[in-house]
């Protein structure tokens, strides 16, 4: 399997027990977008924020990692701002749960890759199929052969550089667009007095900032996260990082007031491929004949729950294949 973000850790576990499944990753850590960014004393949750539960099978699945502690409610003072006027105002209660991984968001992935055959580190550069098997070729030279199933998880984008366009699949992933984000992170030596804990920003070039730190079981250190809009970081997106950087401090200036030139610890992330809009396609995809499969948010949308969501669905069909 390429990725072990929420759809692979979720799609494993439901294959695993009745065959043999290696999840490979170019990253150092499991979780995908579902990311936190370690600076002492800081963390940062600087892709998802937060993920809702609406149907009863992703609640179901998120009862025993609740149970664990993996799992927990923030029960945030939401806001939306637009441009530098706050206009509307709710807390986040257990009525509608807004959930966040435990003490930090990839606390949840973590928990879910335990006794899973992860190797981390590897980019898989090219996928080929022959005699009915796969063989995977990785950045550092290794290959890695003998698989009766290939399953891409990856970002739309990032399947045809593996498996190439002139497939189904190829083609599909390349029907999908996603778009990027910038995380502007900071920590601060002293808390900033802020009137919420989340806030939706309309009418201005960042689309959220979050008290990271009031997220359940975060250490006491005051930290910040700040996402740009979708459309800017498109349009912005080779642009150097410390000029994104700047200008997501005025646009945060301009929006709430603070001033995040104070902080003690400043970081910039660059998603390229951090969300999808909602599609209306299959949950999955699976070739019986080629024996290739895909799951992952950009199925259905860019959510963690729809991330899950299409992960079940390619496990229900494998079910019947395997
Ligand atoms: C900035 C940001 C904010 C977000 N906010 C929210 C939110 O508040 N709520 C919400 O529900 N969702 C949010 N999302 C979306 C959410 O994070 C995703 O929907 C979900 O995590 C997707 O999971 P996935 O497993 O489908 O993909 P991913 O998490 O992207 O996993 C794919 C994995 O494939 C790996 N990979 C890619 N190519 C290769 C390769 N060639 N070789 C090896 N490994 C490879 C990647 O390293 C990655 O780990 C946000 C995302 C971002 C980026």
């Amino acid at each position: 399997m390429i990725g072990a973000g929420l759809a692979g850790l979720v799609f494993a576990r439901e294959v695993s027990a009745q065959n043999d499944v290696v999840l490979f990753d170019k990253s150092r850590g499991v979780g995908g977008r579902m990311a936190t960014r370690y600076a002492d004393p800081y963390r940062f949750d600087h892709g998802a924020q937060f993920f809702t539960a609406r149907s009863a099978t992703f609640r179901k699945f998120l009862e025993p990692l609740i149970g664990a502690g993996v799992v927990a409610p923030w029960h945030a003072r939401f806001a939306e701002l637009t441009g530098d006027t706050i206009t509307s105002e709710r807390s986040w209660d257990d009525d509608h749960p807004h959930y966040v991984g435990a003490p930090a968001m990839n606390a949840l992935p973590k928990a879910l890759a335990e006794g899973l055959d992860t190797r981390l580190g590897l980019r898989i550069e090219r996928a080929n199929l022959e005699k009915g098997l796969w063989t995977l070729f990785a950045d550092d030279g290794s290959e890695f052969g003998g698989f009766d199933w290939l399953v891409c998880t990856q970002p739309s984008p990032q399947i045809t550089p593996v498996i190439g366009a002139d497939s189904a699949l190829g083609a599909l992933a390349d029907s999908v667009e996603m778009k990027a984000c910038y995380a502007l992170m900071l920590g601060f030596d002293q808390p900033v007095a802020t009137p919420f804990d989340a806030a939706r920003v309309l009418q201005a070039d960042i689309s959220w900032i979050s008290v990271n730190s009031s997220k359940p079981g975060r250490s006491g250190d005051f930290t910040l996260v700040v996402h740009a809009t979708n459309a800017w970081a498109d349009a912005n997106i080779e642009l150097d990082l410390a000029e994104v950087s700047a200008h997501m401090l005025e646009q945060l200036e301009s929006v709430s007031g603070i001033d995040g030139r104070r902080a003690s610890e400043r970081q910039i992330h660059r998603w390229r491929y951090a969300n999808t809009d909602k599609q209306n396609g299959p949950a999955c995809f699976v070739d019986r004949e080629s024996k290739i499969a895909a799951c992952g948010d950009w199925f259905i949308r860019g959510r963690i729950e729809a991330a899950f969501r299409s992960a079940a669905a390619l496990a229900e069909e494998f079910r019947a294949i395997l």
